[in-house]
């Protein structure tokens, strides 16, 4: 039987000073090792603040799972960086790094591969692979922030995979990246999209962390979402919006809404009326929702076509008309293979652009 090594990256101070007695070694040990890895990004083999009788002892008992980067392709149009990393078993997932006005975003993946069949998206073609550990999800702002020297000031969960299929690891990643010794980002510079596991919705609901919640929407009738997001004929679409009225109950922010325009399929006038119309029955006043509208990213294998710029402006200018906050999102990294599951998939098949 394999021993399971000690994941150090993936634990909290109190957990890491608990390790460091439990080997003989002193508290003060776990705050060095904490911040080593959450604000300096080091591996244990750099950590020369430790002794080096220590880090060999380390290098040879725990588990290591910092991701690497593996390529990087930077944006011409706007700077937005797109990163393949390598993580310790071989696997490859995406991240990308965004600028905004008031900041960084690093857009990071959860799983390797996905399992929800979302019929639109490059992710989800090959399966899920595994689950990524709370020290690969954290070890992706790790990684990044290291290589461009930046900060990073907020995360979405919008990469490849589902987080509320890999909860558990997920929750330790939110806890690990808001500490005060560590990363230190704010709970609301967080947002989690989910494609909407309804009852880890309503268990997030309690966990008192007031992150953004997303909700990958796409469609407004129970027979159209369920023909693109196979999630649907498990949860339905009032089921969905039931557990996001309840949890902006519970944790009084705002709910956003995912709504990815295609072509001929539901970017018509009659969609976005039937979309303001069921919003409304759930969220009466303007105020909890806003509906981010995504011109979706053409995969080939969906043979799903991207609408123009003006029919998504129109769409968006109806919900409005009729009371729903809503914009269309910008396209960064348009020349980058930005959209999610792309990169990784090219990368798979020996194919990498040359950026
Ligand atoms: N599994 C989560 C998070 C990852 S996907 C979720 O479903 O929300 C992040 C967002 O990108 C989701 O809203 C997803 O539906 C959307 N997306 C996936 N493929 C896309 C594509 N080809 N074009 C536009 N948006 C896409």
């Amino acid at each position: 039987m394999t021993e399971t090594r000690a994941d150090l990256l993936a634990m909290l101070p109190d957990e890491l000073a608990e390790y460091f007695r439990s080997i003989g070694e002193p508290a003060f040990r776990g705050k060095q090792v904490f911040s080593a890895y959450h604000q300096r990004g080091l591996t244990i083999s750099e950590m020369t603040t430790l002794p080096r009788a220590l880090r060999e002892r380390l290098a040879e008992t725990v588990e290591e799972r910092m991701p690497t980067v593996s390529r990087k392709l930077v944006s011409a149009i706007d700077g937005t960086a797109k990163y393949l990393l390598r993580l310790s078993d071989g696997h490859l997932i995406e991240c990308v790094l965004m600028r905004y006005e008031h900041g960084t975003t690093l857009c990071i993946s959860s799983q390797v591969g996905c399992a929800m069949g979302c019929r639109f998206c490059a992710s989800t073609i090959g399966g899920r692979v595994r689950n990524l550990f709370a020290s690969e999800l954290v070890g992706q702002l790790l990684a990044v922030s290291r290589d461009s020297g930046e900060r990073i000031d907020g995360v979405v969960m919008m990469g490849i995979g589902e987080p509320l299929d890999n909860y558990k690891e997920v929750l330790r990643f939110l806890r690990l990246v808001n500490h005060a010794d560590g990363l230190c980002i704010g709970y609301r510079h967080i947002s989690l999209s989910t494609c909407g596991i309804v009852p880890r919705i309503y268990e997030l609901a309690k966990e008192g962390l007031p992150i953004t919640l997303s909700i990958s929407l796409h469609a407004s009738s129970d027979e159209r979402r369920s023909a693109i997001m196979p999630i649907n004929r498990r949860y339905g679409i009032d089921e969905l919006l039931t557990a996001c009225v309840a949890y902006f109950k519970e944790t009084g922010r705002r709910i956003s809404f995912e709504y990815t325009l295609i072509a001929g399929e539901n970017d018509g006038e009659a969609e976005a009326e039937a979309l303001a119309a069921l919003l409304r029955r759930y969220f009466c006043n303007r105020e909890p929702i806003h509906v981010n509208l995504i011109r979706v990213n053409e995969v080939k294998e969906s043979g799903y076509r991207r609408p123009s710029r003006e029919a998504a402006s129109r769409f968006c200018q109806t919900l409005c008309r009729l009371g729903v906050n809503a914009t269309v999102r910008r396209r960064l990294g348009a020349d980058v293979n930005a959209a999610c599951g792309q990169l990784r998939r090219t990368a798979e098949r020996g194919e990498l652009p040359n950026v």
